[in-house]
């Protein structure tokens, strides 16, 4: 539950000179860019100095920038950062150096569901809400001597995919696994991988619309994960595994993608049916929300995980992707963001999409 009173921070705030911020990491430059394109001033949270590489970047870099030893800092300067009247945008790995804890409880304005995140966090309560919204995910095996096909084993909480892997047989789980870590077995989903950017604003009826607000795919993409994504170049996983060389699943980078088009009433769906559970389920996850799919051969959907806010997936995006070019050119999921912002500024509704 978060703590934070939205209506109380935001009576104190100049609105007028709302600033954005983010931790200078994962999206931060596609989001102060956007956030630039529509006119806010940004502040980057960094760590222990300036980061210098955003001197090569002047349209992605923050206008000032506040330095903190460690992230988890952020919580004790909460009231200076109310006082330059910052608006938190936050990613990935901004939730991730905080701590799941601090992030609900930090005491400053922060875009989107901050409830969101005890539902995708935990994988029973995940499946609660996706498989409750028709959702097909893969299979959970649960004692892994029933292992009969591929399985995947995660970890839970491993950043990256680290430390996951696949097993074909029990005999192979039983020689990889790490009893010290708690994990899931899932059924390993042959397909091709599909991960899909969605924004919901429960305050625009423009486009797409559902029960309440409307719904945009901005764009997807496809991670690129070392070792699995290459490991081909050496030789068939099988014969690797062999010599105890066994693919990792760690992400470095994102390519872009497009979709056969005649998949796309599927993908919407999907997101409108993940946005009506979740405003039955918890208000609703609000902003960007991606959906990481495998589509398998006979053309449908499986969704193994959701990420209820930015994705590093945008970041190919930065000047608008296939489909966001479709609702306005130049439009990335950062600089969207900004634009709810700015609507939610007009119509006075900035309380229904910060927490
Ligand atoms: P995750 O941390 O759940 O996003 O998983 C990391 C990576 O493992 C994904 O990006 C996929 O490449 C792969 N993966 C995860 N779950 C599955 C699955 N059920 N079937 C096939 N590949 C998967």
């Amino acid at each position: 539950m978060t703590e934070v009173n939205i209506k109380e921070l935001l009576a104190s705030y100049d609105k007028k000179n709302l600033v954005i911020a983010t931790a200078c990491s994962h999206s931060s430059l596609q989001l102060f860019n956007g956030a630039k394109k529509e006119g806010f001033k940004t502040l980057g949270i960094a760590i222990g100095e300036v980061k210098k590489y955003y001197d090569a970047f002047p349209l992605g870099k923050p206008d000032e920038f506040f330095i903190v030893e460690n992230y988890k800092d952020i919580m004790k300067c909460a009231e200076e950062l109310q006082q330059k009247n910052v608006i938190v945008i936050p990613h990935g790995s901004f939730v991730e150096y905080l701590g799941p804890k601090n992030f609900t409880t930090l005491n400053l304005p922060t875009f989107g569901n901050r409830q969101v995140l005890q539902w995708e966090s935990d994988r029973e309560k995940e499946r609660v809400w996706l498989e409750g919204a028709g959702i097909t995910m893969p299979k959970e095996v649960k004692d892994a001597r029933n292992i009969e096909k591929p399985v995947i084993v995660k970890y839970h909480g491993a950043k990256g995919g680290k430390g996951f892997f696949i097993a074909k047989t029990f005999a192979e789980f039983s020689k990889r696994v790490k009893h010290d870590k708690p994990y899931t077995i899932q059924e390993f989903v042959m397909g091709t991988r599909y991960y899909l950017h969605y924004f919901y604003s429960p305050i625009q009826d423009t486009g797409y619309k559902l029960k309440k607000g409307s719904l945009q795919l901005l764009s997807m993409d496809r991670r690129d994960e070392t070792t699995i994504d290459e490991v081909q170049r050496l030789g068939s996983i099988a014969e690797l595994e062999e010599l105890g060389i066994h693919p990792t699943f760690v992400v470095t980078g994102n390519i872009p993608i497009v979709m056969r088009e005649s998949l796309l009433p599927q993908v919407f769906k999907m997101g409108e049916a993940v946005v009506e559970k979740s405003l039955e389920l918890f208000g609703g996850v609000i902003g960007p929300f991606c959906l990481e799919t495998v589509v398998t051969e006979d053309l449908e959907f499986k969704v193994f995980e959701i990420s209820a806010r930015i994705v590093a997936g945008t970041n190919p995006y930065v000047s608008g992707s296939p489909y966001s070019e479709l609702i306005q050119p130049d439009l990335s999921t950062g600089r969207r963001i900004a634009q709810e912002l700015r609507y939610a500024l007009k119509h006075d509704s900035l309380e229904e999409i910060l927490t």
